[in-house]
């Protein structure tokens, strides 16, 4: 395919290179060494920190939320986010097939059972007319709380995730859940620092969690945070991650089941010195996505853009092929030249741990599921 190819040579030129391209790279330009050697040197390297203070604070300004909490991965954010939003055993929560498997972990962990509802094709997140038409088919409110009439279980959350940085349709999914008097956690794993209408993902919902895993768009080697405008479900949610233990001066007094969840100092470090630049990896991921744009407007090969009203990270970049053929050519002639791509996630369902979950009709992630790659996307 002439196409492919010059998708390929574009990329190398971009990249001035002819070996291995991986899809996304951290890049450590700032004072990552410095406050990590900072950190080493305090001794402070695990649990508590100056650091783990700061990223908090840091992450409470970007996201515009009121408490920000630094956990050790992402994951572990979300299963007890989920917690905290009243999320417990034998619960239903809604949330997309077409996403990363750790979304529908952190249910499964919390002993809940995922609601596999279908995306908008624009967006690629969960979408607001099948949440609202599952509820209208299923849903029953009784005593303030939601009710799924066939299966008799509390529908006790809602899970969005903004699909590699594009934002969901956030404002209609927060008003149809309000009506059914269902809390939303965003899952804005993948959308750090992008924006629905002027507001960052993360602080809609009644808490959101971020990533810093080394693939994300700022890393912490490894790491997560949780974001609430609800200062005592912040406050909960650092008492949970800190194994529940009561304030005292030596002894062990831990009131309910907690975590070790805690970001040690030491990626905390890194964190920090990560976003400081983050406007600036922002802006470069805007201009290659510029590029990308004016490159593929002359094939026939559509590259994912924002949408209107919104503001994306362009974490990773995304292009739809013609169909599942195309798709598989495409991943096999780009790889085989060393431009790693890959297709987005294999929808939840199929995997086998997430079969018998309840799904509705799955139209547009089956389609973009066979026609969305990932292409390179670490900035210059
Ligand atoms: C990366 C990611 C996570 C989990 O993050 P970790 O820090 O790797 O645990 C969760 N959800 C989505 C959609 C992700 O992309």
């Amino acid at each position: 395919m002439k196409e492919f190819k010059e998708t390929i040579s574009f990329i190398q030129d971009y990249y001035k290179t002819k070996d291995f391209i991986p899809l996304h790279e951290p890049r450590f330009r700032g004072n990552e060494k410095k406050y990590v050697m900072d950190a080493v040197n305090s001794t402070f390297v695990s649990s508590v920190g100056a650091y783990v203070d700061k990223f908090e604070e840091m992450m409470e300004s970007i996201s515009r939320a009121k408490k920000a909490v630094a956990v050790v991965n992402g994951t572990s954010g979300l299963q007890v986010a989920l917690r905290l939003a009243g999320v417990s055993s034998g619960d239903e929560v809604i949330t997309q097939a077409l996403t990363f498997v750790a979304t529908a972990n952190a249910i499964a962990y919390n002993n809940a059972h995922p609601v596999f509802l279908d995306v908008d094709l624009d967006t690629m997140g969960l979408s607001p007319d099948a949440v609202e038409n599952f509820l209208e088919e299923y849903g029953e409110i009784r005593g303030g709380a939601c009710f799924n009439k066939r299966t008799k279980k509390k529908i006790a959350a809602c899970m969005p995730m903004h699909t590699f940085g594009f934002p969901v349709k956030i404002d209609e999914l927060l008003e149809i859940c309000k009506q059914w008097k269902i809390p939303v956690v965003e899952d804005a794993a993948e959308s750090l620092g992008s924006y629905y209408k002027d507001q960052p993902t993360g602080s809609f919902g009644k808490l959101g969690v971020f990533s810093f895993n080394g693939n994300k768009i700022v890393t912490s080697g490894g790491g997560g945070a949780i974001v609430t405008n609800n200062i005592g479900l912040g406050e909960k949610a650092k008492y949970l991650t800190t194994t529940a233990k009561k304030p005292h001066t030596y002894e062990y007094v831990h009131d309910e089941l907690g975590y070790n969840y805690r970001m040690p100092n030491l990626n905390a470090a890194l964190a920090c010195a990560q976003l400081e630049n983050l406007n600036m990896f922002i802006e470069k991921k805007r201009e290659l996505a510029g590029k990308y744009i004016s490159f593929f407007e002359n094939t026939n090969i559509k590259f994912r853009q924002e949408m209107k009203g919104t503001k994306t990270n362009y974490w990773l970049m995304a292009i739809q092929l013609e169909n599942r053929e195309e798709r598989d050519l495409f991943l096999q002639t780009t790889n085989e030249a060393k431009v790693m791509t890959r297709p987005i996630w294999q929808l939840m369902y199929k995997l086998p741990m997430y079969q018998d979950c309840f799904k509705d009709d799955q139209k547009n992630a089956e389609f973009l599921e066979d026609r969305i790659v990932n292409i390179s996307s670490s900035v210059q």
